[in-house]
């Protein structure tokens, strides 16, 4: 059985790291806004690519001397492609990254590295937090309410 930690906890400790780095979810929302906005706060680049490569996986964050780098799998678009960021976004406040290795491939230094069940839930938790906040906040109040009344 894989260690975890429940979706309630989880989301307690996605709010903590919210809490905690200050991340605010500017108007209107962006992924790369927030990404921006969390480079100048910890003083080191982060740059979001699109990767069309053989082997990706939807998702990663790799850092090296001079700047993070959250990739994702080129095709992904609009909620899912935040989706995506936001959780690598996570792994990488948290120091769950894949540390790029010189003379290592990408590929490769994505592939050897795994997260444990408990950072993949975080990072889900975290990202779904971040993305219903900016949802809460680009959606007009009627049309808010029209959502809350039919759960969409
Ligand atoms: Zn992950």
């Amino acid at each position: 059985m894989r260690k975890g930690i429940s979706n309630r906890y989880a989301h307690i400790l996605a709010r903590e790291i919210i809490r905690q780095k200050g991340i605010q979810v500017s108007q209107p929302w962006s992924a790369e806004g927030l990404c921006a906005d969390i480079a100048l706060t910890r003083g080191r680049r982060i740059d979001i690519i699109s990767i069309d490569v053989p082997g990706f996986p939807t998702g990663a964050v790799i850092s090296d001397a001079d700047c993070d780098v959250i990739g994702y799998r080129a095709g992904l678009t609009g909620f899912y492609r935040d989706h995506v960021i936001l959780h690598e976004l996570c792994h990488l406040l948290c120091g769950h990254g894949v540390p790029l290795r010189k003379d290592e491939r990408l590929v490769d230094a994505v592939a050897n590295h795994s997260y444990t069940f408990a950072e993949e839930h975080l990072a889900e938790a975290f990202a779904t937090t971040v993305l219903t906040e900016a949802h809460h906040r680009t959606v007009p109040t009627a049309d808010r309410h029209v959502s809350a009344l039919f759960g969409v």
